[in-house]
């Protein structure tokens, strides 16, 4: 069987070392790190994260800033109050929660974010810094962030002449995580809902990532023995043997199958799930630390 990545004490590392450098970076004298996050509307899910994300940073030791906003708030409205936070010098991440309500072009919300406060990484600049290589100052994307700090403590930071598939090629996670890994030095393949027979495809992987949005789509036999298998979907399905209307979290990869011929492999829920938030707050730190003219910390 797979060893199993626990991804939820991964995270716990990460916001130990995170409340550690804010500690670090108090007794040095400099603002401690600011995270303002921005809700548009009432959608119960988007509540549920950003609850969780001011939660950490309080956790975290950070000042953190929660703005929520009606439904009806205009395009412009919105597009003040980030203009305010990109000149707080108490803030250094600033996170728009989206969806964002139809009436607002979530595009033009994200490049007015100051890049250098852009901690989701959607920004142009981070995504073009990400794109050539300059990872010592772009913001990466939380999930594909995670996901690779998974990876390399599965194996090691010098992923070297792996091959890696990554299946699904959003903005948000799947173009991101091929940068990373090619970064790493794999030879990467991106594949798609266009790709053909995938099955064979995903066969050649060393590191095999998914992130599709498509219950438990990876069979087993798409995995090659002794592969990371980095599972980014969540999805919930019914699931009546637990009473009636009950749902279940399940990832994009056949879990149960997966895991007998993986070396390892992410669980959902417990996998990447948790490392999207610590990234959140990993990211914030080193924007305070860049701020404050001091070397960024690396996780
Ligand atoms: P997305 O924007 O919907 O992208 C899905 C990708 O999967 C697309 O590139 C699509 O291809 C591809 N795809 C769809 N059906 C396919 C098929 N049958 N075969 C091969 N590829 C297929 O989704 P996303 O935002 O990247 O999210 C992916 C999953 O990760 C979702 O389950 C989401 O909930 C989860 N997620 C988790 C976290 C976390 O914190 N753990 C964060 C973000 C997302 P085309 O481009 O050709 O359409």
């Amino acid at each position: 069987m797979a060893e199993v990545i626990d991804g939820k004490s991964v995270a716990e590392d990460v916001v130990s070392k995170v409340k550690a450098l804010t500690a670090e970076l108090s007794a040095k004298g400099a603002t401690k790190p600011g995270l303002a996050v921005v809700i548009v509307g009432e959608d119960p899910a988007s509540q549920v994260y950003v609850a969780s994300k001011s939660r950490t940073a309080k956790e975290c030791g950070f000042h953190s800033l929660q703005h929520t906003l009606p439904a009806d708030t205009s395009e412009e409205q919105l597009l003040q109050i980030i203009g305010d936070l990109n000149v707080d010098k108490s803030i250094h991440g600033i996170l728009v929660q989206l969806p964002l309500p139809g009436h607002i072009d979530a595009g033009k919300v994200i490049q007015t974010i100051a890049p250098e406060k852009d901690v989701d990484g959607f920004h142009f600049i981070n995504v073009g810094k990400l794109g050539t290589g300059e990872l010592e100052t772009a913001f990466v994307p939380c999930t594909p962030a995670g996901s690779m700090l998974l990876i390399e403590r599965v194996r090691g930071k010098d992923l070297s002449g792996l091959n890696a598939v990554v299946v699904g090629r959003s903005n948000i996670v799947g173009k991101p995580m091929a940068n990373l890994l090619l970064a790493a030095n794999c030879t990467v393949t991106i594949a798609h809902s266009r790709t053909r027979d995938l099955p064979a495809l995903a066969r050649t992987a060393d590191i095999l990532v998914a992130a599709v949005g498509r219950p438990e789509m990876v069979k087993g036999d798409w995995v090659k023995p002794g592969a990371t298998v980095i599972d980014v979907g969540i999805n919930r399905i019914p699931a009546p043997e637990k009473g009636e209307g009950k749902s279940r979290l399940v990832g994009d990869v056949a879990y149960a199958e997966a895991a007998k011929v993986a070396g390892a492999i992410t669980p959902v829920p417990g996998g990447v799930g948790p490392m999207t938030i610590a990234m959140l707050m990993a990211n914030t730190v080193a924007s305070a630390y860049l701020a404050a003219g001091l070397k960024r910390p690396s996780f």
